[in-house]
């Protein structure tokens, strides 16, 4: 059966008068875009099947000149069927088109020999992250049984030799096409390459050579780390056929901490003045994740203004500036006085006058803050 109705010439992106070298290289340039190693994209299978069906079509001048002259119908009226239409999996496809070796830039073997990465998560607090911490991060990996060294047979039992490829690990398929006759070499099915057939299955792994196993990983988190950050730890993923194993990928979280807002490598936080303390002036001690830090508060300090607290926000990742702390004032209105309290305040309102509340250019700031905040 067909897998389009889409004009062919359309498909492959090329004018109905283009020569066979124009069709080939438009072919060629859409199935290198299409492969299924480089394009993850779910449509790229419909995609591939319906380019690599206007290619056998229009390459070949007989079907071509059918195609030019009765359309899709003329060409299943004349029993035109694709190739590749029963073949199940994209990889057979474009095995069929290509052989192997066509996209030998593109690693794909290498990649099915390296054994599988293994996610994992690590949660930290800020001040883990603030000083970099060793945590151990459980992780479930793939490796060789020990019982059986990896072969799946139980100790002591012979293999017998794979029927299917002789014992040789590959087996060859020969199919004809557009571009000639392609031997196919492929990894065993029934043997996975190995060659040989278990027949007495390892207690241990039930034949398989591998285990699931749960380990637990010393990681290093460097200070400075951000939350969402991945570590890379080589070689401590899945065994591999060929015995290269993957890689773990350690998400790291870090709990934010209520005492401050994280920006980039800065850190926010918030102190309350009193009153008194706001027109007195006062020694304050502010949280920062080294202990807390002195902050000189001069009498007359106005809320909502901030201090700097010049590095003493989080650590840089590439060991650059260390970030600041920033430190907004919040000044306390008493909610709850006694007669007396209001007596002396009543007293301090009679003697403060407009001068008293006077801070030069601060009323016009506020104000223009304010203006800008509305426009
Ligand atoms: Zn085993
Ligand atoms: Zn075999």
């Amino acid at each position: 059966m067909a897998t389009t109705e889409r004009d062919y010439y359309e498909v492959l992106g090329v004018q109905r008068g283009a020569s066979g070298a124009q069709i080939k290289r438009a072919f060629r340039a859409l199935a290198r875009e299409l492969h299924p190693d480089v394009s993850s994209e779910p449509e790229t299978e419909q995609r591939f099947r319906e380019v690599a069906e206007a290619y056998e079509v229009l390459s070949d001048p007989e079907r071509r000149a059918t195609y030019d002259r009765l359309g899709h119908a003329g060409l299943r009226r004349g029993g035109y069927e694709p190739t590749f239409s029963h073949f199940g999996d994209l990889s057979d496809v474009f095995a069929a088109f290509f052989g192997e070796g066509l996209f030998a830039d593109v690693p794909s073997q290498r990649r099915q020999a390296r054994g599988g990465d293994v996610q994992a998560l690590a949660e930290i607090d800020l001040g883990d992250a603030f000083t970099g911490i060793s945590v151990a991060v459980p992780v479930e990996v793939a490796l060789a049984c020990e019982r059986c060294a990896g072969s799946g047979s139980e100790p002591g039992t012979e293999t017998r030799e794979c029927t299917t490829c002789g014992g040789g690990g590959t087996v060859r398929r020969v199919s004809q096409n557009v571009f000639g006759q392609f031997v196919h070499q492929r990894p065993c099915p029934e043997c996975g390459g190995a060659g040989s057939v278990v027949e007495t299955p390892c207690g241990d792994c039930h034949g398989q050579g591998i285990l699931l196993t749960s380990r637990q990983l010393e990681v290093d988190i460097p200070a400075g780390i951000h939350d969402g950050q991945r570590i890379r730890i080589r070689g401590e993923g899945h065994a591999g056929a060929h015995g290269e194993r993957g890689n773990v990928f350690v998400v790291v979280r870090v709990r934010p901490d209520p005492r401050f807002v994280r920006d980039g490598n800065d850190l926010h936080t918030a102190h309350r003045l009193t009153m008194t303390e706001a027109a007195l002036g006062t020694t304050a001690f502010v949280p920062t994740l080294s202990g807390d830090a002195r902050l000189d508060v001069p009498p007359g300090t106005q809320p909502g203004e901030v201090r700097v607290l010049y590095g003493r926000g989080m650590p840089s990742l590439q060991g650059e500036r260390k970030g600041d702390l920033y430190v907004r004032l919040d000044v306390a209105v008493p909610t709850t006085i006694d007669p007396e309290q209001r007596a002396l305040l009543e007293e301090f309102a009679g003697r403060a006058g407009p001068e008293t509340y006077a801070h030069g250019d601060e009323d016009e700031g506020f104000l223009s803050r304010l203006k800008s905040a509305f426009r």
